[in-house]
């Protein structure tokens, strides 16, 4: 496993510290080859005063973010890649507080700014399957009710987590996703859409599980008060309301699902060379809701 490579300030500036410098990054990742019109074809622009390419055959103006995450966005791609170098260096994640006065931005830009990082994240995610063995249950995300029942049928979010394990039992990739119910329709909509056909499923066999799962080999496992069945999975749980609470300093359900997201891309990354690496590649692939 390549050695995990934290990215000093020194060399984020000397990469990243001017305008052209994140541009001319943005062009390569884009048009590796060299500039092709995404209207014509033709392979030649000309640069122009605010950034942006001009085709020279059908004067189409082309931006190194057009169809991202960052399309349509007033902050410098300088102040978007130091968002990213943040939110890639630090594990416990940034708020958009702290993220406001690092940047010198207003703090709704900060908050924009994180939160379509996290979208980014999360688009990235969904590209993938779970494969292989899978630990899946529900989880219940929010502040102790007082004087309601516990668990399962009470107000907190609902969410839907799989884990898949590689052939030794350790986890690989995670997946958390908020769910309106866990009725057997939504947890087989969740399971098909974020979990490969014929996936061996581990879960601790709650009644919508099983009809709900007739895609994949379902091994139901025996609930233990102490927690041995679906260890890793019940371990992801209490990992990400850790982090939830520790940088946003609260479990609200409004934005819940980002949160989790951010938390999965991290988790799912954790042995890679560059977290921020990684989020480049993601903030650039293409996005169909914007
Ligand atoms: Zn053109």
């Amino acid at each position: 496993m390549a050695k995990k490579r934290k990215i000093s300030l020194q060399e984020f500036l000397e990469r990243f510290g001017t305008e052209e410098k994140c541009r001319e990054y943005l062009f390569q990742m884009r048009w590796p080859q060299g500039f092709v019109c995404p209207k014509c074809g033709c392979k030649h622009a000309y640069t122009m005063s605010n950034g942006r390419y001009q085709c020279t055959n059908c004067r189409y103006q082309a931006s190194v973010t057009a169809g991202t995450i960052m399309h349509r966005t007033h902050a410098p791609l300088t102040k978007w890649f130091m968002a990213m170098y943040l939110v890639s260096n630090d594990k416990r994640g940034i708020s958009a507080l702290q993220l406001q006065y690092q940047i010198s931005v207003t703090y709704k830009t900060a908050w924009y700014m994180l939160s379509r990082i996290r979208k980014a994240m999360e688009n990235r995610d969904d590209t993938h399957q779970l494969k292989g063995i899978i630990e899946f249950d529900d989880a219940f995300f929010g502040g102790p009710t007082v004087g309601k029942k516990r668990g399962r049928g009470t107000e907190k979010a609902k969410v839907f987590v799989a884990l898949s394990l590689d052939n030794k039992g350790s986890p690989l990739y995670l997946k958390m996703k908020t769910t309106k119910d866990i009725k057997q329709k939504s947890v087989k909509e969740f399971a098909v859409k974020h979990i490969a056909k014929g996936s061996t499923i581990k879960s601790d066999g709650y009644r919508s599980f099983g009809p709900a799962l007739t895609d994949f080999v379902h091994e139901p496992v025996k609930y233990t008060p102490k927690g041995e069945a679906l260890h890793w999975l019940h371990i992801m749980i209490s990992n990400a309301k850790a982090f939830i609470l520790g940088t946003y300093h609260g479990l609200p359900q409004k934005n819940l699902s980002s949160y989790l997201a951010e938390f999965c891309f991290r988790f799912s990354r954790r042995n890679f060379t560059s977290l921020f690496d990684r989020l480049i590649i993601s903030m650039m692939a293409f996005t169909v809701d914007d």
